[in-house]
């Protein structure tokens, strides 16, 4: 069996509504990247990856296209960690992360789905099958919402089943935080888990008196209090704070997992197949996780990441992102009593309409996009 033909398309897809957080500003759209691949016997896989607003989408679809898929034709698309290797070395002296694991990352999602369809397996039951769901919370990109808005939000997140609410936060005044959070925990109850979500926007001694101010409001986790690249700074407020760090989505290789999660700087990773390898890398965060006793999380792709939480045994919540391409999916996620249920249908199960995305659909080759400034 050998990879015939590779595929690689670029969609710029909006936003149901603009959403906000505390570092990116205004968002109405985002960059997906879809790689198709199919063998000489017609056997396929599709993976995808995505970007904020259209920064780096022509850069991935270009990298996929000239510096990975001439990699991939002609090669046994079931050997996986030997085609993974062989991208990941291809593009490591100008890679290792940003642009080229985002790419590989899309390439890695559409062998796996190509090996589990071969199978017939889905691909939770595929990647080792430890449960066929995760639990699943509302992650509100709501950094502008007024409290009003805030209790709406979540009881839309209610009444589609979930029960479990992150907001946003990373503002100057850490007692309006506290309101915000107040007002929710108390439209929750006690029982609910709540987080929230900072975005990388605050320093460490700034995180501290938050999280020391936060405490009497129950939070299962901070997410990305500061910058992910200062593993010291995570660790004291993991450390000295009295609530638990989610941090993740801005790692980009299972180095940078392993040196986060050994130094103790984390105690939910936030992984994410899109930015991270694909599915082999983070089922080996996955494994690295469950051996210092850590609960993994997953970060947006909701309909992609379910089957990966469902397949290990130290699965934590998967977030319900908003960037999401609900509008353009044949199958629904089914969510139900606060879980998401991964697809039995052989490989990842997730099938996009292609006529009703294809007028999202861009030409990468001749495009060029500035990158707004923040
Ligand atoms: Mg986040």
């Amino acid at each position: 069996m050998k990879i015939e033909k590779v595929e690689t398309e670029l969609y710029h897809v909006p936003l149901a509504k603009p959403v906000v957080d505390a570092i990116h500003g205004v968002q109405r759209e985002f960059s997906l990247i879809v790689v198709k691949i199919t063998t000489d016997d017609g056997a396929t896989g599709m993976g995808y990856t995505y970007s904020v607003g259209k920064v780096g989408g022509t850069s991935i679809a270009t990298l996929v296209k000239d510096n990975l898929v001439p990699l991939l034709i002609g090669e046994d698309p079931r050997r996986i960690e030997h085609l993974w290797n062989k991208m990941w070395w291809a593009l490591h002296y100008v890679g290792r992360s940003g642009i080229a694991v985002f790419g590989l990352s899309a390439v890695d999602t559409a062998l796996w789905d190509l090996k589990a369809r071969l199978a017939d397996e889905p691909l939770w039951r595929f990647l080792g099958g430890h449960d066929n769901k995760a639990e699943a919370y509302g992650g509100g990109i709501d950094f502008d919402m007024t409290i009003p808005q805030l209790l709406d939000q979540t009881q839309g997140f209610l009444d589609a089943g979930i029960r479990a609410i992150k907001i946003k936060i990373g503002r100057d005044s850490i007692a309006e935080e506290c309101e915000r959070i107040a007002a929710i925990r108390e439209f929750l109850g006690p029982d609910k888990k709540l987080m929230v979500d900072v975005n990388m926007k605050w320093s460490v001694e700034k995180a501290l008196r938050a999280v020391r101010a936060f405490e009497k409001y129950d939070l299962h986790w901070i997410e990305e209090p500061t910058i992910p690249d200062d593993i010291e700074g995570n660790r004291r407020i993991e450390m000295e704070g009295p609530i638990p760090v989610a941090t993740g989505e801005n790692l980009h290789s299972i180095y940078e997992f392993k040196e986060m999660i050994s130094r103790g700087g984390v105690s939910f990773p936030d992984a994410d197949i899109s930015n991270l390898g694909g599915i082999t890398a983070l089922m080996k965060v996955a494994h690295i996780a469950e051996a210092y006793n850590r609960n993994l999380t997953t970060h947006g792709i909701q309909e992609m990441h379910v089957s990966c939480l469902a397949a290990i045994p130290n699965a934590s919540l998967l977030e319900i992102h908003a960037f999401r391409i609900d509008d353009f999916l044949i199958h629904q996620l089914e969510i139900k009593d606060g879980y998401a249920y991964a697809s039995d249908r052989p490989g990842h199960g997730v099938e996009i309409d292609w006529e009703k995305i294809s007028c999202h659909r861009v030409a990468f080759s001749d495009e060029c996009v500035l990158a707004p400034t923040y």
